[in-house]
This record gives structure tokens, sequence and C-alpha cells, in this order.
């Protein structure tokens, strides 16, 4: 070992949730310490590459907290438990007013409601990466330098790897940096380090057999370390199948400037998706995080082509924070037209036939207004489902790209650790992405990043804080 540190609580990762632990933390008089193994003054994460919408489950924070709840046990079609849906629902609004009372700015950036509040600056609204400088790379220094004149630091280039666990209680861990080990002791360990999406043995694991045929579609940096340690000293995880992601061009594999935008969901959810042999797999109308959750699970996720025609793409496909129309063929995105299915099938390596039969039957159930009766059945409650009727038709391959695991270790409201039993593992806590049981269920309900990781971090260094005042 070549050296110990000590502090009172020691954070792992520097995206918004171990900052905002950190900064709360020091606030209410604790010293804090956070590890982050990115070696860079501006290094990669999430939280930086962020597209910056505060919201919780696309609503504005600031509605009614009773309603805000309800719609998160809704969304996720009751796999949040209602204590940890109150807490999320009653501190959207102090989320947003702690970021800014730390300096941090916000724009409404659209009428939706979920884009009330948005970092600032915004994400210019174009193809491809673009993070320097943007709300989430401002929000990182500004929370960076506030944690400083409060006394806490980032240690980076610090990957911590092990947790210590004394008669049940965490009282630190250890960390490699430069390849040597160092060992940190606090009174508690925050574990905040963004999910396990850049481990693809454990995306193997929990979400699909062919991680390879995702597409990374955010930093990567969380390589499931913090849910390692955790699983290690006995805590439970949950949700662990799930992910936060968006449907993409196909050429996002290789191509930078299709990735993290344009993201195709909403052609994806106003038209259907199509399997190799012609035919629908999924309900597209539940959202686009749902269908990238199911490409991801076939045999082939890439073999997926998205199939609409001329309504939809002048109408949705001109939405969406950088729209498909005319982005995506601007920028070397492959998309297909025929005047007629046949073609379009040829056109997209698809048997003609079973195409068409596929659009036909789609076509008559929606006409009919039953889009339930469909095999797979398609929701119309959120997207409306267009008709394929206009030509010229639409074919465009697509693929599954994956943002950040929704699952992962089970907290309470305190954002304490817990075993599979209920018991609270002491000392130890889990924040943002590394959490599970926040978001998810049945229809992949997404709750939301950014204010998921805010609360969670309010919510571990209050109990630290309260917990050493005694
Ligand atoms: C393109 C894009 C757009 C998005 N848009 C939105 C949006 O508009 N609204 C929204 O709510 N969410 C959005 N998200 C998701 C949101 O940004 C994330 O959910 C959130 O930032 C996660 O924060 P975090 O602190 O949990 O993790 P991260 O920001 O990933 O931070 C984790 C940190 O831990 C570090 N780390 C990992 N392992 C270790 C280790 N062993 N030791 C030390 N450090 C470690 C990592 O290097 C990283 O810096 C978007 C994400 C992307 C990529």
């Amino acid at each position: 070992m070549e050296s110990t540190a000590s502090a009172d609580i020691i954070i792992v990762g520097g995206g918004i949730a171990g900052l905002v632990t950190a900064n709360r933390a020091a606030q209410l008089g604790l010293k804090a310490l956070v590890l982050e193994q990115g070696a860079e003054d501006k290094y990669l994460c999430n939280s930086r590459y962020t597209g910056g919408t505060l919201h919780l489950c696309l609503r504005d924070l600031m509605i009614d907290e009773a309603v805000m709840a309800r719609t998160i046990v809704e969304i996720t079609e009751g796999f949040v438990a209602v204590p940890l849906a109150e807490m999320l629902a009653r501190d959207g609004r102090r989320i947003v007013q702690w970021l800014r009372d730390e300096g941090i700015k916000f724009i409404r950036a659209s009428g939706a409601e979920h884009q009330k509040y948005v970092l600032a600056p915004p994400a210019t609204l174009r193809p491809g990466l673009n993070w320097e400088g943007r709300g989430g790379d401002v929000m990182l220094r500004t929370l960076g330098a506030n944690l400083e004149k409060r006394g806490g630091r980032v240690a980076r280039a610090t990957r911590a790897r092990e947790l210590i666990v004394k008669d049940g209680c965490c009282t630190g861990l250890i960390a490699s940096r430069n390849g040597t080990d160092v060992r940190f002791d606090g009174s508690a360990v925050v574990l905040a380090d963004g999910g396990f999406q850049g481990n693809s043995e454990l995306v193997q694991r929990y979400i699909c057999r062919r991680p390879e045929r995702l597409k990374q579609r955010g930093a990567g940096t969380g390589r499931g370390d913090a849910l390692l340690m955790a699983m290690a000293v006995g805590a439970a995880t949950r949700g662990m199948d799930r992910f936060y992601g968006h449907m993409l061009s196909r050429e996002a594999m290789t191509n930078e400037k299709l990735w993290p935008h344009p993201y195709l969901d909403s052609i994806v959810t106003a038209g259907i998706v199509v399997a190799p042999d012609g035919r629908r797999f999924v309900d597209e109308g539940i959202s686009g995080v749902y269908v990238a959750n199911a490409v991801a699970k076939l045999d082939d996720p890439l073999g997926v082509v998205a199939i609409f025609d001329q309504a939809i793409w002048d109408g949705p496909g001109r939405s969406g924070v950088v729209s498909a129309n005319p982005n995506l063929p601007q920028v070397g995105g492959t998309v297909h037209v025929a005047n007629d299915l046949i073609s379009l099938a040829r056109l997209a390596g698809l048997p003609g036939d079973a195409l068409t039969a596929t659009v036909h039957a789609y076509n008559e159930k929606i006409a009919a207004g039953a889009p339930q009766s469909l095999a797979p059945p398609r929701r119309i409650s959120s997207f409306r489902a267009w008709p394929i009727t206009q030509p010229p038709y639409y074919a465009v391959p697509v693929c599954a790209g994956i943002t950040n695991t929704m699952g992962g270790v089970v907290v309470n409201e305190h954002a304490q650790a817990m075993r599979a039993d209920g018991s609270i593992i002491d000392g130890l806590y889990a924040v943002g992405a590394t959490t599970g049981g926040l978001e998810g269920g049945p229809a992949v309900g997404y709750v939301g990043g950014l204010a998921k990781g805010g609360i969670t971090g309010l919510h571990a260094a209050e109990h630290i804080a309260a917990q050493r005042a005694g």
C-alpha cells in the first residue's frame, strides 16, 4: 500500500451525483473527498456529455408532488417503490434551487414541459457530440470549484476498486493510482460511478447477449466498479436488465456524426420497426427507450429497420432535439426511399412479401382503431400510431444506443445501500446511475438521470451529516 488518506466522506465518481453529494456534505461541515478515475482536468463522464434537461419522467419538476410521485410509479408500472417515488418527487424543485444557489444557470429550451430547466448554455443543435463549454461541462467545473472553496477536492486518476468493511460497517476503500494501491478511510463511502454500461461483461450478463452490437451513446466511463464493490460486501441489486438509451442510425456504430444526435425515437414511435424477417417484434408505441431495450435483446441487435412513410418523415421526422429530417441523410445515415413496399424491401435487404404483409396488417388495425389486437400489440396512449400509406416509403437501418444502465445497488430514501434481507450496510451509500430501483420496470420507465443524481446526492450527504451529528 503506497499511502493512506482520510476524509469524513469518500465519494467514488465526479459526475453530477458525486459532486452534489460532496458539495452538500461540505456545506454541512464535512470534509469531502471525491475520487475520480479520469486523469484529465475535463475528465469525461455522462454528466459532461449530457443534454442537460432536468426533469422527472419528462414532466416539469415544479408540478404538484403527489402528481409527480404518482407519475413515477405509473410510468415504471409500479417498479419504483412509493417512498422512493415520493423522495424524488419532493426534491425535484429543491435540486433546481440548490444548483442555482451553487451558481448553475438554467434556460427554458422550448415550450415542452420537460425542457423548462436546461443547463446553460444548452447543447448546440447539430448532429454528433459537442459538450465543451456546454451546460454539463460548465456545471461540473462550477461544482468542482465550489468544492475546493469549501475545503474539499477531486482526486483525479484515482480508481476505486475495493470497499473496506469492518464489523458490518463500511469504513473506507482501496483505490489504484498510477498502478499503486492507496487506502482511503472515512466514516462513509458514497458510490457514484455512473453505472455499468461501459463494462461489456456485465452488459452481457444482465442486458443482452451481444454487447458489441450496441452503440455506446455516452462516455462509457461507468464500468460497473461500484456495483461489483457493493455486491462483494453484500449489497442487493435491482432492475439490472434495463437501460436508458435511444434508437440511432445503424451507422452510428462507425460514424461519429450520428450519435448522440440525431436519435430516431420520434420516427420509430410513429411508424414501425421490423426484424430481418420483415415482421414487427415490439410495441413501438411505449417509447423509444423501450424499443432500444427490446432491440438490444434480439439475437442480432444490428438487424433492425425502421419503416415509415412521407407523412411521418415530414411530421415526427422533423421533431426531436436534432431532428432526423433533414440531419440524418446530411451526415451520412442511410435512408432508403421507394415508391412501393416491394422495392423498399429490396433496398433494405428485407423479404418483400413479409414486409408488405406486416405494413398492411398494421395499417388495417390502425384504420380500424384496434392497435391492441396487433401482434405484438401497439399502444397509442403516449405516441400516435401513424398509418404507413403515403408514398414514397422509407426504410432506415437502426441500432440501439445505450447511454446508462438503470439498474444497480438497492437504496432506501437516504440513499443507503441495502442487503437483500432489507438491512442497511452502515456507512455505504449509492447515488445517481449507480442505484437500482429508481427507474425501469416492465415498460422501461425513464425517470431522468440528472435529477436522480442530484436528488440522491443531496439525500446521501444530509443523512451522513445527520448521523455524525448524532
Ligand atoms: C448524450 C447524453 C445526453 C443526456 N441527456 C440527458 C438529459 O437531458 N437529462 C437527463 O436527466 N439525463 C441525461 N443524460 C443522462 C445523464 O447525463 C446521466 O444519467 C447522469 O449524468 C449520470 O450522472 P452520474 O453522476 O450518476 O454519473 P456520471 O456522470 O457518469 O459520473 C460518474 C463518474 O464516476 C467516475 N468513475 C467510474 N468508475 C470509477 C471508479 N472506480 N473510481 C473513481 N471514479 C470512477 C467516472 O469516470 C465518471 O466521471 C444524458 C446522457 C448523455 C450521454
